[in-house]
């Protein structure tokens, strides 16, 4: 199979194709992307007219639809004052105003705001925090993390360290990546007393644990109880360990609760968000450290301080859209949304529980999954789906949706009867 396309391929596809190098993607055999050239509310418009309700969200996070106004003018208000500057020795208002804001709104005392441009880094900038918070208080050695099954926490070197180390999709890399702790989430007594041993084991080693709190996203779209994230801010805290929580795609309403800990009423040490931080705009993301954890980097000693400083922190433009997203979390009903969604998702996708090849449906907040033991017809797939006006990418052993918190519910039921459709006909 040669990069087969779905549509009529538009000049600057069939040119581009030649020198662009797709995500994730076999370039040799994979089919040709969908081309796309605008995006309106909660759909993408092909390049042959064709307007189709987005399920994805644009991977979790255009969580007010594409090109709110609001957001929008925001952007374009920044964009004439001061695109972007450095922020080594310079502050800005935009940036300082949205720490406070963030702070405000994180759980607990997460009152300390490290802005970065991408989820992974705020990983990274995490597990450096963690690292570092044991050097700066003397303590040598405790540099290693422990993560769960399942787990993806981003594709840079150390965060892919913490991922999936065999479901996940980074396999190859194991030689010369740092060596983690990967183990089962603490889902059951057996389970929570292997976490409690392990810990208790190489407490000396273990800089923190790292959680996608309530839903695991891209290593197997899988969902905990908040007892789960509660046992492991019970266990972290007997053995005297970090807990670093990634709400990369779980933050800003998207489980139903503005952040996902909220369910547990646990506060991590360290948090990290992105994704909807910005409405999906503009690339951002941010790492949260409570008052304590940024203490430990309070010292005359220059070492002490945190060494990481990318070129694009903080960027003014896309704190402007951080600033427009939140405004619309503050004045529209998101949370509601979400959990209006989630019992639209169980209703519609409860028909094809019992169909064969299916082995769970489940919803959580706005995000909607079928797993199913193998998945089928891959090309065939992204055909139906795109007949039936969606866009939906199944991944890994989940046909899932994780669609816009303002999607209408007409069009929510266009994306579930999709995913029903092509289980109900491949079975
Ligand atoms: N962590 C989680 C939970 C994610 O879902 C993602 C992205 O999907 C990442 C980290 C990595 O973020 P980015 O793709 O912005 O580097």
């Amino acid at each position: 199979q040669q990069n087969t396309p779905i549509m009529p391929t538009p000049a600057w596809q069939h040119t581009g194709y030649q020198h662009i190098w797709m995500p994730y993607t076999q370039m040799q055999t994979a089919p040709l992307p969908v081309p796309v050239v605008g995006t309106d509310g909660v759909r993408l418009i092909l390049a042959d007219g064709r307007r189709v309700i987005d399920g994805l969200a644009s991977w979790w996070s255009a969580c007010h639809g594409y090109r709110h106004p609001h957001i929008e003018a925001a952007v374009e208000r920044q964009l004439k004052t001061m695109p972007h500057v450095m922020f080594g020795g310079i502050n800005h208002e935009p940036a300082l105003r949205l720490a406070q804001r963030l702070a405000a709104l994180l759980p607990g005392d997460l009152n300390r705001v490290f802005f970065s441009e991408s989820g992974s880094v705020s990983v990274e900038v995490a597990m450096k925090m963690a690292a570092q918070y044991w050097l700066n208080r003397g303590v040598r050695g405790r540099t290693k993390f422990v993560s769960f099954l399942h787990a993806y926490h981003g594709d840079t070197i150390t965060a892919m360290s913490v991922c999936d180390p065999v479901n996940g999709m980074h396999a190859h890399f194991r030689g010369f990546l740092p060596e983690q702790f990967n183990t089962d989430l603490p889902v059951d007594e057996e389970s929570t007393a292997a976490l409690d041993r392990l810990l208790g084991e190489h407490r000396d080693e273990i800089a923190a644990v790292i959680l996608e709190p309530i839903v695991q996203g891209a290593g197997g779209m899988r969902f905990h109880p908040p007892e789960t994230v509660t046992t492991i801010r019970r266990l972290c805290d007997a053995h005297d360990m970090l807990l670093i929580a990634d709400e990369i795609a779980t933050g800003f309403a998207r489980t139903g609760t503005m952040f996902a800990c909220e369910q547990a009423d646990v506060v991590p040490d360290i948090m990290c968000v992105s994704k909807a931080l910005t409405g999906g705009t503009m690339p951002m993301a941010a790492t949260a450290a409570t008052d304590r954890v940024f203490e430990a980097f309070l010292s005359d000693d220059p070492a002490h301080a945190l060494m990481h400083g990318p070129t694009f922190m903080a960027n003014p433009l896309a704190c402007a859209a951080a600033h427009a997203s939140l405004d619309l979390f503050e004045r529209e009903p998101r949370l509601e949304q979400a959990r209006a969604i989630e019992t639209a998702i169980a209703e519609q996708l409860a028909p094809c529980r019992e169909l064969p090849g299916v082995v769970d449906i489940r919803a959580k907040g706005a995000i909607g999954v079928i797993q199913v033991d193998q998945l089928r017809h891959v090309g065939w797939l992204r055909e139906r789906f795109l007949e039936e006006g969606v866009w939906i990418r199944p991944f890994g052993d989940a046909i899932y949706i994780t669609p816009s918190l303002v999607i209408s519910p007409e069009d929510l039921s266009t994306l579930c009867a999709a995913m029903v459709m092509v289980v109900t006909q491949w079975s």
